[in-house]
């Protein structure tokens, strides 16, 4: 029992997602301890763009990664001053570049190379140099990743097949700098050898492409691909194993002179706030359905796409669930299936989960939560409520909980060009 998140029900009711702040905060400390400081921390933002959460990491974490337009304003309302802030995304429009430059982003992360002519002729505009990165797509990944973009056809970076073209052509342009590369070629790995033979892959491409065009990159990102134990039988990643397999690599590139004054950042969303986060949802209705128990709850799939098996996954497994209310005395273990108030079966939380009975009244937390929850949700549809958003941290010793609710209401107007309104005469 996590006397929180019976607090969290109380208070502030369901459907609700709780964010641990002191679990966040630790997963950043052991990340910096593991690699003894040899990278630093870039925060990727949509894996959880909360605004409270984008404050409390303000101070901890030292880059954001945003990936629109949208991000950045929000980072910067939250007070990160934008010089800490890299912008990725492979559909990046001319007024988001714009907005960029104006908010003065440290980097720009170039995907392609038309996207470097677009920026330079927008810097040439303003009559500004944009610095950027270069976001190299890697023909290899190893396996083990639960999502990768190398070796097959894909939107992003640029590939590595015609690499060397294009940052030919991107260092023949005058308002853009280039000062460093990034890779990010694959997510959700548990496996550590797989993910440090990754990283070991980024740096024979950093140093090939470095040496060919003679760079000495000021940075150099890594896409962290460290997953989370989404599902009953995943292990966590074993972090220190992974340290001590990739501190050896970084310890010899940076005694490369080349190197030697480079900034290595570990690029991740999810290994930070996946796990410190759960989504707090009651049931509301049984009903027993050709034997099966399904009990209908308050919350799903337009809180939470993930859990109910739409964000990537082929075949939709379980997450991990845990009681918080419990209203009655525990019974024998039962099946049931978990679904959603919305009108379309998409909606189902779980299948064939076990319980010690489960009533109308219940609350269910489901972990690993705090990452890609909410905003890669359709919250809009089927018009339910939004959930509350509840950051719980400790505060001069005492536990605090602090509603941070939040909604992102469709696209900010950095993009968007005002059109007439549309009249409907009757
Ligand atoms: C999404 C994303 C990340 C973070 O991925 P996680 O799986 O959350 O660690 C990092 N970098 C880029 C460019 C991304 O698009």
């Amino acid at each position: 029992m996590i006397p929180e998140l019976t607090q969290v029900a109380d208070r502030y009711g369901t459907p609700s997602y709780v964010y641990f702040m002191d679990m966040v905060q630790q997963r950043i400390r052991q990340v910096r301890e593991a690699f003894e400081g040899r990278f630093e921390i870039s925060f990727a933002v949509k894996s959880n763009p909360n605004p409270g959460l984008l404050t409390r990491l303000s101070t901890t974490v030292p880059f954001l990664d945003v990936s629109s337009g949208g991000e950045l304003i929000t980072a910067v309302d939250r007070g990160w001053d934008a010089e800490r802030i890299s912008f990725t995304g492979p559909g990046k429009r001319d007024p988001e570049l714009a907005a960029a430059i104006d908010h003065g982003v440290g980097e720009v992360v170039i995907e392609s190379v038309d996207e470097a002519q677009r920026l330079d002729r927008i810097a040439a505009e303003k009559g500004l140099r944009q610095r950027i990165l270069i976001r190299i797509a890697p023909s290899w990944t190893p396996p083990g990743f639960g999502d990768y973009m190398a070796g097959k056809p894909c939107a992003f970076g640029i590939d590595e097949e015609v690499l060397s073209d294009a940052i030919g052509a991107i260092l023949a342009l005058q308002h853009v700098e280039l000062v460093g590369l990034h890779i990010y070629s694959g997510t959700q790995c548990l496996d550590s050898e797989a993910i440090s033979e990754n990283y070991r892959n980024f740096i024979g491409i950093f140093r090939e492409y470095s040496e060919r065009f003679d760079l000495a990159p000021s940075k150099l990102v890594f896409g962290s691909g460290i997953g989370v134990p989404y599902h009953d039988n995943n292990q966590p990643v074993d972090l220190m194993g992974l340290a001590e397999m990739v501190n050896p690599m970084l310890a010899e590139l940076k005694s490369d002179e080349r190197f030697a004054d480079t900034l290595l950042l570990l690029e991740t969303g999810r290994y930070l706030v996946g796990e410190a986060g759960i989504y707090l949802t009651r049931v509301i209705k049984k009903k027993h359905s050709r034997g099966v128990e399904i009990c209908v709850c308050d919350g799903g799939m337009h809180h939470h796409l993930a859990a109910c098996g739409h964000m990537g996954q082929v075949i939709p497994r379980n997450y991990r669930f845990l009681k918080v209310v419990s209203s009655h005395p525990d019974g024998p273990e039962q099946a049931f299936q978990l679904v959603g108030p919305l009108c379309t079966s998409l909606d189902t939380l779980a299948r064939n989960v076990k319980f010690n009975g489960l009533e109308v009244g219940d609350v269910l937390g489901v972990h690993c939560s705090g990452a890609y929850g909410l905003t890669s949700s359709p919250v809009h549809f089927i018009s339910h409520d939004s959930p509350k958003e509840v950051i719980v941290e400790t505060v001069g010793g005492e536990t605090v909980l602090e509603d941070v609710t939040h909604i992102v209401a469709g696209a900010r107007p950095v993009s968007r060009e005002a059109t007439a309104p549309t009249r409907y005469d009757s």
